[in-house]
C-alpha cells in the first residue's frame, strides 16, 4: 500500500462500518425482485428488470440455457394469424417489436423470416380461427385454394378439400441463443444471475419474501416465478391444475433436401379432424446450423398435441423408437419427398393449462408473487413481451399491456 493509502486507512471506522452492516443483515443478498428459472420467460423478466434499473436476480436450477425443459430444440415458431385467440394479437405486435430491439441490442441475429403456410380443412377451427385474427387485426395474408396451393408449395401432399392460409409475417426464432442472450443482457444491465442453484423453499415474512436454496438465503420486495413445468411445485398451489407432457422433436433426412431448405420452404403446420396439428420448418444449414446455435442436421417435424403425461421430476428424456411415429406418419403421407432417414429426436415438456391459454397474475396466496406458466406449447413467441408484462407487475403492481384475459380469475 502506499503512504496515502495507509494513512487514508487509518481514517476509515471499519469498526462502526462492519457493525452497521451486521445490523442491516447481508446486503448484497437483497434484491428488489428475485425471478425463479431462468427459461424463456425469466431470462426475459430478468432482462426487462435490469434494464429499468431494477436490483434483479434470477435463480436457475439447471445451466443457462440448458436443455431439460421446454425452451430447447433450434427453433420455435413466431406468426400472428393466431388461431389460438385473436386477443393474442396485440401482444404478438409488441412481442415482435420486442424482438426486434433484442436483436438490435445484442447485435445477434434470433428471428428469421420465412412466411407462415397453414392447411387444413376450410372449416376447421385452425383455419377458421387463424383467418377471423387475421381478418379482425387486419393482418397480411393470402387464402389459396388447393391448385395455387400446389403450384406454390409443391413440397406438401394435401388431400382434395385442403385450403392454405399464408401470411408474410411469420417464421422461427432460435430459442437456446435468445435464451443466453436475454441473459446476457440482463448481465449486462446489471442483474445477477446464478445458474445451477435450485430455489428449494420460499416464505413471505410479512415485508419481503424469503427465498432459500442450498448456497444461502435471498429476500426481495417481489418474486417472479417462472418455473415451467416445474411450476406447480415450486409455486405451492395456485388453485389450477396443470399437466405436464412429453413431447417429441424429430429431424429427418429428405430425399430432396434442396426443397426444403431455408428460402424454399416456410414455417407450415397442417390440421387434423381431431384438431391437433403436425408443423415444421424449413431446413437451417444454409444459415450455417441453425445459425450457428447448435441446430441439428435435417428437416425439423413435430405434432403438436397433448403427449403422454409425466412430471418434470420422473419424465422419460431419452428418446424411444416409438416417439417416431408421432412425426413420421406425418411425413410419409404429406410430405413424401422429405420421407427419408432419421437423423435425431429430442424430447421436451409442454405445461398445459386447463385452457391451454398461459396463466400471468398475481399469486393467489401471495400478494408480493407473480406467476407466469401454463405456457401450453406456444408460449416461446411471446416470451418477450411475457417479460415485459411481468417487469411492469413487479414494479409498477400493473401493465398497460393486455394481459387480463390471461388471468387466473378466468378459472372461477
Ligand atoms: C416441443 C416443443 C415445441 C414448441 N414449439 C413452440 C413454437 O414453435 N412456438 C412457440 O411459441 N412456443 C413453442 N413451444 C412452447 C415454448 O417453448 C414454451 O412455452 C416456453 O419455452 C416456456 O418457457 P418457460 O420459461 O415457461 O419454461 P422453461 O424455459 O422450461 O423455463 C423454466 C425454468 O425454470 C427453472 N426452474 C424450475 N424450478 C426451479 C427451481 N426450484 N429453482 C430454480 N430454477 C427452477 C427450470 O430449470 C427452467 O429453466 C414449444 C414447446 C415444446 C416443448
Amino acid at each position: 500500500m502506499c503512504v496515502d493509502c495507509v494513512e487514508y486507512a487509518a481514517t476509515v471506522p471499519w469498526a462502526k462500518w462492519r457493525r452497521k452492516i451486521e445490523e442491516k443483515g447481508p446486503m448484497a443478498r437483497e434484491y428488489d425482485v428475485i425471478v425463479v428459472g431462468v427459461g424463456a420467460m425469466g431470462s426475459s423478466a430478468c432482462y426487462h428488470l435490469a434494464k429499468r434499473g431494477a436490483r434483479a436476480m434470477g435463480l436457475e436450477q439447471f445451466g443457462i440455457p440448458h436443455g431439460l425443459g421446454s425452451s430447447h430444440g433450434e427453433s420455435r415458431m413466431i406468426r400472428l394469424c393466431y388461431y389460438e385467440h385473436p386477443d393474442y394479437v396485440p401482444l404478438l405486435h409488441r412481442a415482435y417489436a420486442l424482438w426486434n430491439d433484442l436483436e438490435s441490442e445484442a447485435g445477434r441475429k434470433l428471428l428469421y423470416m420465412t412466411g407462415g403456410l397453414y392447411m387444413g380443412a376450410p372449416d376447421s377451427g385452425f383455419i377458421a380461427g387463424a383467418l377471423r385474427a387475421a381478418r379482425e387485426h387486419r393482418l397480411p395474408h393470402e387464402r389459396l385454394d388447393r391448385p395455387q396451393l400446389k403450384e406454390r408449395f409443391p413440397q406438401f401432399a394435401l388431400p382434395d378439400d385442403f385450403i392454405g392460409l399464408y401470411e408474410p409475417n411469420a417464421g422461427f426464432l432460435l430459442p437456446e441463443l435468445v435464451v443466453a442472450t436475454q441473459a446476457e443482457l440482463a448481465l449486462k444491465h446489471g442483474a445477477e444471475l446464478h445458474g445451477h442453484e435450485q430455489v428449494m423453499e420460499w416464505h413471505d415474512d410479512g415485508k419481503r419474501v424469503r427465498m432459500h436454496t442450498a448456497r444461502g438465503t435471498y429476500s426481495a420486495k417481489r418474486i417472479v416465478f417462472c418455473g415451467g413445468a416445474w411450476s406447480e411445485r415450486l409455486m405451492g398451489g395456485i388453485g389450477v391444475k396443470l399437466m405436464v407432457t412429453r413431447q417429441v422433436l424429430g429431424w429427418v433426412w429428405p430425399k430432396r433436401p434442396e426443397v426444403f431448405e431455408f428460402g424454399r420452404l416456410p414455417v407450415w403446420a397442417i390440421d387434423h379432424p381431431d384438431g391437433t396439428q403436425h408443423y415444421g420448418f424449413p431446413m437451417l444449414g444454409a444459415l450455417g446450423g441453425a445459425g450457428g446455435a447448435g441446430g441439428r442436421s435435417g428437416l425439423k417435424v413435430a405434432h403438436h398435441f397433448k403427449g403422454e403425461p409425466t412430471t418434470a421430476e420422473t419424465i422419460d428424456r431419452i428418446p424411444r423408437a416409438s416417439d417416431e411415429d408421432d412425426f413420421r406418419v406425418a411425413v410419409r403421407r404429406f410430405l413424401p419427398e422429405a420421407d427419408g432417414p432419421l437423423m435425431s429426436m429430442m424430447v421436451c415438456m409442454y405445461t398445459n393449462s386447463p385452457d391451454s391459454h398461459f396463466i400471468i397474475d398475481r399469486h393467489p396466496k401471495c400478494e408480493r408473487a407473480i406467476v407466469a406458466c401454463g405456457f401450453s406449447g406456444h408460449g416461446f413467441k411471446f416470451a418477450s413481451v411475457v417479460g415485459e408484462a411481468l417487469a411492469d407487475l413487479a414494479l409498477e403492481g400493473q401493465t398497460k399491456l393486455p394481459i387480463g384475459f390471461l388471468g387466473l380469475g378466468r378459472f372461477g
